[in-house]
């Protein structure tokens, strides 16, 4: 989608701190970290929310929680994680595209959402 950020992100239009990427998900570190640990888990293809998930997208999703555990690996947070997802702005969907937070050193933010 032309003007979504995470699309550009994803996809190397925008240069980032690519933690992980393949053919289908990228990660790269949230802006704003809510912990110690904090990087947002995407498609390359766009999905407005969860909402948006259906039977023409849902290899990206399965794609995502297959990078999830390489993910955590990679930073050294295994079996110690939170995985987040936001659905509409209501409970604080600020970008919209698919995002799962991935945060860790839970002291940090032991009473937050996110
Ligand atoms: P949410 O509120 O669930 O939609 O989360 C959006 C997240 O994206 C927030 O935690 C922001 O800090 C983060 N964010 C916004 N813009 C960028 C950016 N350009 N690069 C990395 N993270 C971003
Ligand atoms: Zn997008």
């Amino acid at each position: 989608m032309a003007d979504c950020i995470f699309c550009k992100l994803a996809n190397g239009e925008i240069p980032t701190n690519m933690i992980y990427q393949d053919e289908k998900v990228a990660c790269f570190a949230d802006v704003n970290p809510q912990a110690p640990v904090h990087v947002l888990v995407v498609p390359k293809c766009h999905i407005e929310s969860a909402d948006g998930i259906d039977e023409s997208n849902s290899d990206a999703v399965k794609a995502i929680f297959e990078a999830i555990p390489k993910i955590a690996k990679l930073l050294h947070v295994e079996n110690n994680y939170r995985l987040i997802n936001n659905c509409g702005e209501g409970v604080g969907q600020t970008v919209k595209h698919l995002h799962f937070h991935l945060l860790s050193g839970l002291d940090a933010m032991k009473e937050r959402l996110c």
